[in-house]
């Protein structure tokens, strides 16, 4: 249903997005970006899982994440 694609380069690791996600697919691991902040990633089971509430993208101060449908 949902898909949100993340400009991993702008994220600072500060977890909002993990927080908000109401279906809990968004995880902090150890995955570093360029600036060395472990950054966010997506990890859905199924293609439905996002319902693309877009709160991840609402509550990103980096405005890294965007939401498809
Ligand atoms: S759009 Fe909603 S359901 Fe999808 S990853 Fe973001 S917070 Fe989670
Ligand atoms: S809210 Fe934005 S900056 Fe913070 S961890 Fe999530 S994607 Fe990265």
């Amino acid at each position: 249903m949902g898909k949100i694609v993340m400009d991993i380069e702008r994220c600072k690791g500060c977890g909002y997005c993990v927080s908000v996600c109401p279906q809990k697919l968004i995880n902090i691991n150890n995955t570093y970006n360029r600036k060395g902040f472990p950054v966010a990633s997506f990890k859905p089971e199924k293609d439905d899982d996002c319902k693309a509430c877009k709160l991840c993208a609402e509550i990103c101060p980096d405005v890294v994440i965007e939401v498809y449908k």
